[in-house]
């Protein structure tokens, strides 16, 4: 029976058998130990499962893995060091010299980095498309040698709701994987399998461990893609010579997750360690109560701001003004979590003098755990921009990006309004 998402919140992953801890203990182990020489080699082969190093699989991670992959409803899971560890294990398991790549121009820096800086050097290129877009234009992107088609469902930093209908039906027209990185959604607001998505990336850096604890990040296998005689995945067809000539293609289930572990986390080795794999893993248990909190706060806080004289504009899709929003209750009809942005009115040094006038809200590069926080782009991640340069890029010199937490939203608006009667 499937259960409800606050229900594998708390009971995802992990079944003790008589006598066994609660809760997941920390395998803290590189190794583990078998008797029988064949047990060991019929692991190797893939016949049984079970462990043998960590850097292939950890029980504490497959207990995080477990529970990340029912919350999304897919099939199999790979927990990893860290989000970027995850969107590069995940392209590398797809993409090779002279492949490309087409995303959405809206999403995460680090990811923008990997695809239109790093990758190239290996010979994989990444159109770029506005995700805002018409689909014709999107889809002439695509050619024979397109593997895959990257979103985000709330993109970091811009907010922007994704229209899956939209991006699913171009991708299905096509024959081309949809992977969608869901990290600022969870699968608390948006499970994107349900909308079309074949792969869901995760940094669980984020509201997944929820606490700002520990880095870490997820790949999750939806098991929806048909990879069987398509030349578009030939590699999926043809016999791993690296790994005893298994023919991914032909595996009953987690295609994808199989191959990605087999080949690309054996070659790259950036597993989740199983510490951080035991806070996240403990995280998740609130996941569904802390959505359900952002969610409200944010909506509190931008209906609050949207009001105030000082305040030039608010970007949050539950705003009705909002561009986003017929779409967000659409795909996201329980809420959109704790990002928000907004612009004060006045030159950069009002934004400047309002930030440092924060007494409970802190200034941190990090999003989306319980604590209210605010960055300034212009002066911090985006400060080698000129002013012409911010505005293309859809950061205002003015804008301030506030991660509602789940304080008391009274608090969280008091500290607003003190530190804007500052500017
Ligand atoms: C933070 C973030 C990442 C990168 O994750 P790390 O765990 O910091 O490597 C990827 N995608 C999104 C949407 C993020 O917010």
């Amino acid at each position: 029976m499937a259960y409800k998402k606050d229900t594998i919140c708390v009971q995802g992953g992990y079944r003790p058998k008589t006598g066994e801890s609660r809760i997941p203990p920390i395998s803290q182990s590189t190794t583990y130990f078998y008797e029988k020489t064949q047990d060991m080699a019929d692991l190797f082969d893939l016949k049984a499962d079970g462990y043998f190093y960590t850097r292939l699989a950890n029980p504490t991670v497959a207990a995080f893995e477990g529970k990340v992959a029912e919350l999304e409803g897919g099939v199999a899971a790979i927990g990893c060091s860290s989000g970027m560890a995850a969107s590069t294990l995940m392209a590398f398991t797809l993409c090779g010299c002279g492949d490309n790549i087409v995303s959405s121009s809206a999403i995460y820096g680090g990811t923008f980095n990997l695809f239109a800086v790093t990758l190239p050097k290996l010979g994989i290129y990444t159109r770029f498309f506005d995700p805002d877009a018409p689909a014709e234009e999107i889809e002439k992107l695509i050619d024979d040698k397109t593997k895959f088609i990257f979103t985000e469902t709330v993109a970091n930093p811009s907010i922007k709701i994704l229209d899956f209908g939209k991006i699913a039906a171009i991708a299905q027209k096509h024959g081309v994987l949809f992977v969608v990185d869901n990290t600022l959604a969870t699968p608390i607001l948006c499970r994107p399998f349900e909308w079309g998505a074949n792969i869901v990336i995760h940094s669980s850096s984020k509201y997944l461990d929820g606490h700002a604890a520990a880095l870490g990040g997820v790949i999750v296998d939806g098991g929806n893609f048909c990879f069987k005689n398509n030349p578009r995945y030939a590699p999926f067809n043809e016999p791993d010579e690296s790994y005893h000539g298994l023919v991914y293609a032909d595996l009953p289930a987690a295609q994808f997750a199989t191959k990605c572990r087999a080949q690309m986390m054996r070659d790259m080795g950036a597993m989740m360690s199983p510490q951080n794999a035991f806070l996240s893993w403990l995280g998740c248990d609130t996941l569904a109560l802390r959505m359900e909190r952002h969610s409200s706060n944010a909506q509190k806080v931008a209906a609050y701001l949207a009001k105030h004289p000082k305040i030039d504009w608010v970007w949050h899709a539950s705003l009705p003004g909002n561009k986003y929003h017929a779409v967000a209750q659409k795909y996201l009809p329980e809420g959109t979590g704790g990002m928000l942005s907004f612009g004060i009115k006045g030159d950069v040094s009002q934004a400047a003098r309002f930030m440092e006038a924060l007494k409970l809200i802190t200034q941190e590069t990090h999003v989306a755990d319980v604590r209210s926080c605010v960055l300034h782009p212009a002066s911090t991640t985006h400060r080698q921009l000129t002013k012409e340069e911010l505005v293309e890029a859809g950061v205002p010199e003015n804008l301030v990006r506030l991660s509602v937490g789940i304080e008391n939203p009274e608090d969280i608006i008091a500290d607003l309004e003190q530190a804007l009667a500052h500017v």
